[in-house]
């Protein structure tokens, strides 16, 4: 059978002609010499070893000739985000976002941009309601545990209802299941320390910066925010609960100030992982572009010396093209809003996909099979849409759009491409220098 190289080839060559490849579409690089590339470049394989041929193939670098993986890859992704309720049996994971009120008033809230200032609050029938319409999908799903997280708002503001639920859940169901909690930290006191360890929970926190750099991303209303949430951590910290990670958002405010201390200061707190994320609202202005990815990509291999794995959609096209996927299991999302494995309650108690975009896929009072029809045509429309414009773009399969939120604001998407693809770039050198995937 005649062979070829694949038309998605990519690559990049350090000074020392190391070379690494990848399909643009399929990820799962390779590390080869410039030799070879050459021989690849001009599909000349003569001198490739059978062993070499295969390895070629398996990464989709090497085709049949008839192949046209591009064809099969587009259209595999548009089967896989028509939702059925098979499909949909996938779903472990729900999220409830208890109430869009909060204590604090950070600058680049989402809740208050996208999805409007009206304030609202899930009842405990609702909830309960929620989780009776989810129970059915989580029975057909075999991904255990699932997956409960409590949102906000400030979720902690409606302590009771966390308490009520819990305590409903672990009667009424028969099934393991993780509680997960998004939080500022500030209200987190002895009592709340207690349950949460009883249930095992893990809890996610947001830090800006420290002292006044938090107080400044993050103001509380009639206190001092930082000293809240300095406040929560040690408390956390007393109980041996679980950290799961550290959210920050850059804004040109504290850009300055998220450097290799604040790592420090983190792995004092006993913290693993942490998010590092640019304003999803708003462009950060006060640095280049090109200076702000280098400048996440040093702090990430900073915090890896230190042992804690920092992530961000900056980095994520990088660690997804290092994920090996076949050609039944291609990556078909970005996150949750098009994956189809998990749903989101959300304070008004309307069916969503992601608690920040405004667009609502059912009621609580809808059947399962009208919320998935709605999930679905909107999940392929959008992708559609977004194929024109990432076409063609060099991370385009390990991206696919990105978040969808930071689309709601202008002016924000171009910022992000950019920077992804920056980040992208750096991040491969690194891969070159070190000969291995540098996020692990
Ligand atoms: S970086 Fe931009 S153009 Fe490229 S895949 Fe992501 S959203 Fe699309
Ligand atoms: S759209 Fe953005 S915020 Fe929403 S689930 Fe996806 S990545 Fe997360």
């Amino acid at each position: 059978m005649k062979i070829q190289t694949t038309n998605n080839l990519c690559y990049r060559v350090d000074t020392n002609s190391n070379v690494i490849i990848w399909n643009r579409l399929y990820g799962n690089p390779l590390f080869i010499n410039k030799e070879k590339l050459n021989l690849l470049l001009t599909n000349n394989f003569k001198s490739f070893h059978h062993d070499e041929i295969e390895i070629l193939e398996k990464h989709q670098i090497l085709l049949p000739e008839y192949k046209d993986n591009s064809e099969s890859y587009y259209k595999s992704i548009d089967n896989n985000h028509y939702i059925n309720y098979s499909k949909l049996q996938q779903v472990n994971s729900l999220m409830i976002e208890l109430t869009n009120l909060c204590n604090f008033e950070c600058s680049y809230c989402m809740h208050k941009k996208v999805t409007g200032k009206k304030l609202n609050t899930l009842s405990i029938n609702d909830i309960k309601k929620s989780i009776h319409q989810i129970n059915n999908l989580f029975a057909g799903n075999q991904k255990l545990p699932y997956k409960i997280t409590f949102t906000g708002g400030e979720p902690l503001l409606k302590w009771n209802n966390i308490k009520r639920v819990v305590e409903f859940l672990n009667k009424t169901t028969g099934y393991p299941i993780k509680y997960r909690i998004l939080t500022n930290g500030s209200l987190i006191d002895e009592n709340i320390a207690f349950f949460l360890k009883n249930n095992d929970f893990t809890v996610h926190l947001s830090i800006d910066g420290i002292d006044s750099v938090h107080n400044n991303n993050r103001p509380m209303i009639n206190n001092n925010s930082y000293q809240c949430v300095k406040n929560g951590i040690s408390i956390l910290n007393k109980y041996d609960i679980d950290i799961g990670s550290v959210g920050v958002t850059i804004t040109n405010n504290n850009i300055n100030h998220i450097n290799n201390s604040f790592i420090d200061y983190i792995k004092n707190c006993g913290v693993k992982h942490c998010s590092i994320e640019p304003d999803l609202t708003a462009r950060i202005d006060y640095i280049s572009i090109d200076k702000l990815a280098q400048k996440l990509v040093n702090i990430m291999l900073y915090a890896k010396q230190k042992d804690i794995i920092v992530k961000g959609f900056w980095n994520k096209p990088y660690v997804l093209m290092f994920q090996e996927v076949n050609e039944n299991e291609k990556r078909i999302s970005w996150c949750g809003a098009t994956s189809g494995v998990g749903l989101v309650i959300s304070s008004n108690a309307k069916w969503k996909v992601c608690p920040y975009l405004p667009f609502e896929i059912g009621n609580l009072d809808d059947d399962m099979d009208t919320i998935i029809t709605n999930w679905s045509k909107w999940a392929l429309s959008y992708k559609k849409k977004q194929r024109n414009k990432c076409n063609g773009c060099l991370i385009e399969s390990f991206c696919m759009g990105g978040c969808i939120v930071n689309q709601y604001y202008e002016g924000v998407t171009d910022f992000r491409c950019e920077l992804y693809n920056k980040a992208f770039n750096i991040l491969i050198d690194e891969t070159l220098k070190t000969n291995t995937f540098v996020n692990a």
